[in-house]
């Protein structure tokens, strides 16, 4: 257990500061060093002299695919490059899969993740029509094969749709009894775009019965006509689920003509509806129909934090049909974020950051995350002296700690 960090440079605080832990792994003091202690560590095991490097609290990789990690060399390829094509040979392969070849690499991407400082992730298990719920098996083994090294929350989601996919319904509810936690969607992928409202409505029906949160794949495509976002925003103020809704992707904003952008913009704040974007992957997928000039195919991250949506950025994938790339160094996908949609002045810069760092947080109510005290040991110590050097070196930590236990080497 490691129980103090000396010389540690915090995002909002000037000077060197010693952090020490208490026994059960959390934040038990932060404390300005003087300038002589600064020169030196004593060197005790117990003990990491963070050199002046950042500490954080530990990266959050809020959208994930951990069923499909590893998984670019057991599906034909992707020749269009297009979501729908994967979907479709992704459809086929995992007919094959079992929860033990699933449990396999999802526990190789978790490690990795943890080795490059994420501690703690949100994971969409596929429960669609050929998956049924040997995927979702797998990954419940593989959060439990780690659970004293990262938190995972796992999230129901169809991907062959709900309306479309009629066993889908059953599927997710048992998913949730076997443990799942939040209710995920594809609101977008239905035939029509009155099936995308049922699909919403249905969303919402099972987080009553279940209590749980819902996180919805939606509007991931560069057409206009993709409206579903506005009808979950709409949902979620009608059923009371403020704070309780994620919008995973929500391409399609970015190609609404402006003035009704910025009508679905002030909705999303209004039902304080969380919005993450997949910066690797919404440039990889997108702009596929395009000649030049070529989308980007994010969705409005700067316009929807100006307007105070919570915004995040997630890996979504790593190596698979979807997404040949992605290591789940959330380091990286703040960098392609700042490159995607001009964060580049410093106080956007400050924002990439939050995006992996407190805003994800928000969404799967960490309450006790941050460096403060009573915060948890969830940290991570970077060998750079700013937010803007880690994001443009994008080193490996010094070192990763979980509740004051170290997870690297
Ligand atoms: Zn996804």
């Amino acid at each position: 257990m490691i129980r103090r960090i000396t010389n540690a440079r915090l995002r909002e605080r000037e000077g060197l500061v010693a952090i020490d832990l208490d026994g059960k792994g959390r934040i038990a003091a932060i404390t300005g060093m003087p300038p002589a202690a600064q020169a030196r560590s004593d060197g005790a095991v117990d003990e990491i002299d963070a050199g002046g490097g950042l500490v954080l609290s530990s990266f959050i990789d809020l959208h994930l695919h951990l069923d499909l990690a590893y998984s670019l060399d057991l599906v034909p390829e992707n020749k269009s490059g297009t979501l729908v094509e994967a979907i479709g040979l992704y459809a086929v392969a995992k007919k094959d899969f079992t929860p033990q070849s699933v449990c396999e690499r999802a526990v190789r991407a978790i490690e990795s993740e943890i080795g490059f400082g994420t501690g703690a992730i949100r994971n969409h298990v596929d429960v669609g029509r050929t998956a049924e719920l040997r995927l979702c098996e797998g990954i419940l083994a593989a959060r439990e094969m780690t659970r004293n090294r990262i938190d995972i929350q796992i999230v129901t989601f169809p991907q062959d749709g709900v309306i479309r996919d009629p066993g889908a319904p059953d599927r997710m509810r048992e998913a949730m009894r076997m443990g799942c936690d939040v209710v995920g969607g594809i609101a977008h992928y239905e035939r029509t775009p009155t099936d995308s409202q049922r699909q919403i409505e249905l969303l919402f029906d099972l987080a009553e019965e279940f209590d749980a949160d819902i996180d919805c794949h939606i509007d991931e495509t560069d057409s206009p006509e993709s409206r579903c976002v506005e009808y979950l925003a709409a949902e979620t103020i009608k059923r009371g689920w403020q704070g309780r809704v994620t919008a995973s992707h929500v391409c399609a904003l970015a190609s609404y003509e402006p003035v009704h952008a910025a009508k679905v913009i002030t909705l999303l704040a209004e039902a304080q509806v969380h919005v993450v974007t997949n910066p690797g992957v919404n440039l990889h997928l997108q702009g596929r129909f395009d000649g030049y000039p070529k989308r980007r195919g994010l969705t409005r991250v700067r316009e929807l934090m100006a307007a105070g949506v919570n915004v995040s950025a997630g890996q979504d994938c790593i190596k698979d049909p979807f997404y040949p790339f992605g290591t789940g160094q959330m380091l990286e996908v703040a960098h392609l974020l700042v490159h995607a949609d001009h964060l580049s002045s410093r106080p956007l810069i400050e924002k990439a950051m939050d995006a992996i760092t407190i805003n994800p947080a928000r969404s799967m109510h960490l309450d006790d995350y941050g460096v403060k005290i009573g915060g948890r040991g969830d940290l991570v110590v970077l060998p750079v002296d700013s937010v803007h050097e880690a994001i443009r070196c994008r080193p490996r930590p010094l070192a990763v700690l979980k509740g004051g236990l170290r997870m690297n080497k």
